[in-house]
């Protein structure tokens, strides 16, 4: 697993304007610069474009409900190949909950939106569903071209290295129902 980012800086951050909320809620569509994630530095994840997310705040009696999404474009090193590419991380269904009391005027979610981007960023990235990687032997670019040494599988997939794995069926269901006998 590579390592989760760190929590180091991130400067910028998301602000929902609550002083003048009404019942309606309020929509924020909106772009902030990419250091929002503070990535600077990781090895394995880099900032590739603005974080853009589209928030609606609602109150729900001393509650504000924030549900919306937010996307960010990141770079990434392939897990097979090693190339760089670059793909955008969403998170379609943001929610969290305030308390309104804490927040008289601006509500701060630049940490959930941060934290919820960072939970989305593959353990295993991959420049392609289907990326042939490196061979193993010679380190050729399986992409590119096929080597000699390369075995004369084509379709590699994700999963072909579990296919070794011998799968024990459960002996026994499992003991969910403890009184199925008691007869
Ligand atoms: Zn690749
Ligand atoms: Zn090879």
């Amino acid at each position: 697993m590579p390592a989760v980012p760190s929590a180091g800086s991130f400067s910028i951050v998301i602000l929902i304007d609550i002083a003048q909320l009404t019942d309606e809620g309020r929509r924020v569509v909106g772009e902030e610069p990419a250091n929002l994630l503070g990535l600077d530095g990781d090895p394995v994840v880099s900032e590739a474009g603005p974080i853009r997310y589209d928030l609606t705040v609602e109150p729900a009696g001393d509650k504000l409900i924030v549900r919306g999404e937010a996307e960010a474009s990141l770079g990434f090193h392939c897990s097979r190949c090693d190339k760089f590419f670059s793909t955008t991380v969403r998170v379609s269904s943001f929610l969290h909950t305030y308390e309104w009391a804490e927040h008289s005027a601006m509500l701060d979610v630049s940490a959930d939106v941060r934290e919820d981007l960072l939970l989305e960023i593959p353990g295993f990235p991959l420049c392609r569903a289907d990326c042939k990687g490196l061979c193993p032997q010679c380190g050729q670019d399986l992409n590119e071209a096929a080597c000699d040494c390369s075995p004369a599988t084509d379709g590699l997939s994700p999963w072909s290295a579990l296919d070794g794995w011998a799968v024990k069926p459960a002996s026994k269901p499992a003991a969910g129902k403890p009184q199925a006998d008691s007869r």
